[in-house]
């Protein structure tokens, strides 16, 4: 395979999390008895360009089963991180009456509406049709296509060029990362911003966060790197900061290459932080695989010795994260009994590869299990508050495996 960005053939393998299925194929009871398509996890670095990438795979058409689609706002604090953005923004960028603002990935509308009341013309561009029929209620203009250059090139000519872009957490989900940022170069006006936000590289890396890895997640992205896409497509990153999203994400400012937005000191700083850390190093990513086989053996461990002394473990949160960790784990319902999750599409149903059923939380109330396995750790304290509401029961310990094993009350 070649390198996405850069078609260097020299791609070096450093992670192979094994097998597994899509991780939003779930099944139903029907298809517990079937062969599951399972295809190889693995990771790969560019040697030339540094950009860290999924190995090649050919697409199940499930994967885009828009049943499944995540709702951004059933996330409380990530729709306040989005509202504070936007205030920001707006601010930063004096965007006002007349200026435009598009979203890529605008999802169910939880950013947009931020503008919308704030009367600044938006509009969104959201494939999957059943988030943008929810935005759509919500009075967001939503074109229901995929992002690339073709449709930037029309929208442009349509006079739909925008002041300020938004691509958050989508740039690292697209196939295709030269076409995507040649789109953005034709979107915007002279002057336009683009912001991107993605989980840092340097994060996975540091805090072995391997568990943020799935099929549909093409790229982990360093500032270095994105620095280098955006100027091969004619722009130049101007600004970033490090936010805490996601285990710690970059929210990076990009513009074209002759726009009158200065250079700020934050970007020098990024990069040589990621160079120290060495991002440039082959040797660098060489501790990723033991470091994911120690997670793999301390969740067995624990999960076989809660089995033999009979204590009840059960989970919380039916995504991606949860479904690397238990396939990669080879963990299934002998040992966490159920998981939790409060998507109504998705109770009734499995995790894919590992057959887990996926139950309604209120399941906890009446068994007062003993541990909770939470697998979005980046939202843990979330994720315990909205427990509390369903049982007040102190007796339950949560616990987690990411970065290390931590269990807590
Ligand atoms: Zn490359």
């Amino acid at each position: 395979m070649n390198c996405r960005y850069c078609n260097n053939l020299k791609l070096s393998k450093i992670l192979d999390l094994g097998y597994s299925p899509p991780s939003n194929a779930y099944l139903v009871a029907a298809d517990l008895s079937r062969d599951e398509q399972l295809i190889p996890l693995r990771v790969l670095v560019c040697d030339k360009c540094w950009l860290v990438q999924i190995e090649d795979y050919t697409l199940p058409d499930e994967l885009f089963n828009a049943e499944y689609a995540y709702l951004s706002s059933t996330s409380s604090s990530w729709v306040k991180h989005a509202k504070e953005y936007c205030e920001k923004i707006t601010q930063e960028l004096n965007l006002n009456i007349e200026s435009m603002v598009v979203e890529i990935a605008s999802n169910d509308g939880y950013l947009l509406t931020n503008f919308l009341e704030r009367k600044i013309p938006c509009y969104g561009v959201e494939p999957t049709a059943s988030t943008a029929k929810i935005s759509k209620t919500k009075g967001i203009n939503v074109i229901e296509e995929f992002f690339g250059s073709v449709l930037a090139e029309n929208l442009a000519k349509q006079k739909k060029n925008a002041d300020l872009i938004i691509a958050n957490n989508v740039y690292a989900h697209v196939p295709d990362i030269n076409d995507f940022t040649k789109g953005l170069s034709k979107l915007l006006k002279p002057s336009g911003v683009v912001t991107l936000e993605f989980p840092h590289l340097l994060n996975l890396l540091k805090f072995n966060q391997f568990d943020t890895i799935y099929h549909e997640h093409y790229s982990y992205l360093s500032l270095y790197t994105v620095s280098n896409i955006f100027e091969s497509h004619g722009l130049r990153v101007w600004s970033v900061e490090e936010i805490d999203t996601h285990g710690g994400s970059l929210r990076v400012y990009g513009c074209l290459k002759d726009a009158p937005w200065e250079l700020k000191s934050s970007v020098q700083l990024v990069l040589d932080k990621e160079a120290q850390y060495g991002l440039r190093k082959l040797s660098t990513y060489c501790h990723l695989q033991p470091a994911a086989d120690k997670v793999r053996l301390e969740l067995n461990n624990f999960l076989v010795q809660q089995r033999d002394n009979g204590k009840k473990v059960v989970a919380f949160g039916a995504a991606a994260k949860g479904n690397t960790l238990l396939n990669f784990s080879k963990i299934d319902s002998s040992l966490v009994q159920y998981v939790c999750d409060n998507a109504v599409s998705k109770q009734g149903k499995y995790l894919p590869g590992s057959h887990i059923p996926i139950v309604d939380p209120i399941k906890i109330k009446n068994d007062n299990p003993d541990y909770i396995l939470i697998f979005a750790w980046n939202i843990k304290d979330e994720i315990k508050d909205n427990i509390s509401l369903i049982s007040n029961n102190t007796k339950f310990k949560y616990v987690s495996f990411i970065p290390n094993m931590v269990i807590d009350d």
